[in-house]
């Protein structure tokens, strides 16, 4: 931006007031007949930007001031921009051109206020006021007092105006290295120049005397490259500009300035926010945003017609964060409120509350998910744990029943051998005879097979009440075939104790799906329970009744006795693992039942018969409602 970087403090001189009087009063009778103003017409604003639309400095300052202008009227101003291009045209004849091309093109809406961006817009406006607004206040802004002094700007033009102050500079200096102890300060030798250089030494004075104090100044280029190079570590170098050197060479004061800093051995700084990215650390100086929302006021007042006058845009220190690193400088040792550009922060520390807060998410979500699987794991250790025990301890169980059935299975299987003995002898003594009935001898082998197959089946059973079950086998079976099954087991032991066995079937099938020999051996639980607890009824009618059939769409099974039944305050008890009332009971039998009926979703429950006796009821889901289901 046409920052003027040879602007120091400076008085605004007077300019030729009548001139500007002249043009002002003729030139608004010639444009109101063209341009009158229309009641609540909002303000018309012009801004004019000195360069093309890719400087950011200019941009940057005009969008300040369009935000700043648009917050002050509620919305209520049209704005217009032009960018004149003067950097890249800067021939008489295109700013000639630009000049009619306002003019015609701003007649039918004469800007009420136009703002010029940078000294050379501000020439621009002076030159076609006439012509493009004529009744328009003029603001210029974004150059210093000396400069508007140096083109001339008509009386009545506002400035935001800026001051380039190096004791502010210095102080910042200061506080970045607070052990430097020499200071050294560089101008060149033009007349503005020397006219900074003696600004600086007035307004250093003070300053200066805490340090050991050098001017570099009547160098040529080479000279200060090297001076500034072979300065001692502790020191402070504040560039002002250097538009010639004792050569008489001219330099853009930044380049001049970028090639000292380049090589020199201790921090430069300088007034101008234009010399940062140009090797120096910074400095204290206007910044665009802060000018444009200064001009923004500036203009509101005007729109509003408040009394306006001439205003210093706020002053900021401003640093390269580059440089900053380069030397070393603390950042905490920073003025509060100091800006920092190229500040090329780490993504932590850029987003360091937004990281942690994912972070923290991240976290939590992987510590409730890692608690989950955890738990999860847990639960399928403990699972396959209590499944084991549960193996275990239904292994023990039948073990036991087969203990317990172990003599009224061998009375059965004594039934069948010794028929197989007997039918054997009579065979034997047949074929003895002269002329042997083959046909009757014939019979007893049948006989025989059949005995045969009766102890093969019931060795069958008890080998399958003895099985070790690893896993569970899950099939799917009726229900009545498995009690038919237990009832067989235990039927010579019923008849031994004098008990009559009643089987009610169920006519229609009951599937589920369970490991067969676990709930056969719930069924003999009951049935064992059930024929002890006749045991203890004395002379009563003993009978042994299993009953299956459907309810409520499951499979049920009832084992009734006729027994004494459980006393009431032992119903809630009797599934509990280790209740006993037998003397030589374990107390398991009931609780591994339940175990077992669990495992394969069913339940069981115990009462009383009114007329004695006590029903045990299992009931399991029908595996066919699971297929129907699916
Ligand atoms: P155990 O048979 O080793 O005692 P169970 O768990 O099989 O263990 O039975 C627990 C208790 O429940 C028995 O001791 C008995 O008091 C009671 N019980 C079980 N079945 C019956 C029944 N049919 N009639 C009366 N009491 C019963």
């Amino acid at each position: 931006m046409g920052l003027d970087a040879a602007s120091v403090r400076f008085q605004r001189a007077g300019v030729s007031l009548a001139a500007v009087f002249f043009i002002l009063s003729n030139c608004h009778a010639a444009a109101s007949d063209t341009s009158h103003p229309v009641e609540d017409q909002p303000p018309r604003v012009l801004i004019l930007y000195p360069y093309d639309e890719r400087i950011a400095a200019t941009t940057a300052a005009g969008e300040a001031l369009r935000s700043r202008l648009l917050e002050a009227t509620g919305g209520k101003i049209d704005l217009f921009s032009e960018f004149l291009d003067l950097s890249r045209f800067p021939e008489a004849d295109h700013v000639a051109r630009m000049g009619r091309y306002l003019a015609e093109k701003y007649a039918a809406r004469r800007p009420d206020v136009v703002v010029a961006l940078g000294k050379e817009s501000a020439s621009f406006i002076s030159t076609n006021r006439a012509s493009i607004a004529p009744d328009a206040k003029i603001v210029a802004a974004g150059f210093g007092n000396s400069t508007a002094e140096k083109i001339d700007l008509p009386d009545d033009v506002i400035g935001a105006f800026t001051t380039f102050d190096i004791l502010k500079t210095a102080e910042m200096a200061r506080k970045l290295q607070p052990n430097a102890r020499h200071l050294y300060i560089i101008g060149g030798s033009s007349e503005f120049d020397r006219a900074w250089l003696a600004t600086a030494r007035a307004d250093l004075e003070e300053f200066s005397r805490s340090y050991e104090t050098t001017y570099l100044e009547d160098l040529t280029i080479e000279e200060f490259i090297e001076r500034a190079s072979d300065v001692p570590a502790e020191s402070i170098i504040l560039a002002l500009t250097i538009f010639k050197d004792r050569a008489g060479r001219n330099f853009s004061p930044r380049e001049a300035i970028r090639q000292i800093a380049a090589t020199a051995s201790a921090p430069v700084y300088g007034p101008y926010q234009t010399y940062i990215d140009y090797g120096v650390v910074g400095g204290n100086t206007v910044t665009f945003d802060n000018l444009g929302r200064s001009l923004g006021n500036l203009v509101a007042d005007v729109i509003a017609g408040r009394p306006v006058s001439d205003i210093q845009a706020p002053q900021t220190n401003i640093v390269d964060a580059r440089q900053l690193r380069r030397w070393g400088l603390a950042e905490g040792n920073l003025p509060p409120g100091t800006i920092q550009m190229y500040e090329e922060k780490t993504f932590w520390e850029e987003h360091w509350l937004a990281s942690t807060g994912a972070l923290g998410v991240v976290l939590l979500q992987a510590g409730v998910i890692a608690a989950l699987l955890l738990e999860r794991r847990r639960r399928q250790d403990a699972e396959g744990r209590s499944r084991l025990h549960l193996l275990e301890a239904v292994h023990l169980n039948q073990s036991a029943t087969a203990g317990a059935l172990s003599s009224s299975i061998a009375h059965e299987l004594n039934q069948p051998l010794s028929a197989i003995r007997n039918n054997a002898e009579a065979a034997s003594q047949l074929l003895r005879t002269e002329i042997p009935d083959l046909q009757l001898i014939q019979h007893i082998l049948q006989d025989i097979q059949e005995d045969d197959q009766r102890a093969g089946d019931i060795i069958g059973r008890m080998r399958g009440l003895l099985k070790k079950r690893s896993e569970i086998d899950w099939q799917e079976f009726d229900l009545n075939d498995v009690t038919s099954s237990a009832i067989r087991i235990i039927h010579g032991e019923a008849e031994r104790r004098g008990i009559t066995l009643k089987a009610t079937e169920s006519t229609i099938k009951l599937p589920v799906r369970a490991d067969k020999v676990h709930v056969q051996q719930v069924v003999l639980n009951l049935a064992t329970n059930a024929m002890d607890a006749m045991n203890d009824a004395g002379s009563r009618r003993r009978i042994l009744t299993f009953a299956t059939g459907l309810a409520s769409e499951k499979a049920a099974l009832c084992v009734a006795d006729t027994g004494n039944g459980i006393p009431e305050e032992r119903l809630s008890s009797i599934f509990e693992p280790f209740f006993t009332t037998k003397q030589a009971g374990t107390g398991l039998g009931l609780s591994i039942a339940r175990a077992i009926v669990e495992t394969y979703g069913g339940k069981i429950s115990a009462c009383n018969r009114p007329e004695g006796g006590a029903i045990f009821r299992v009931v399991l889901p029908l595996a066919r409602q699971e297929e129907e289901g699916g």
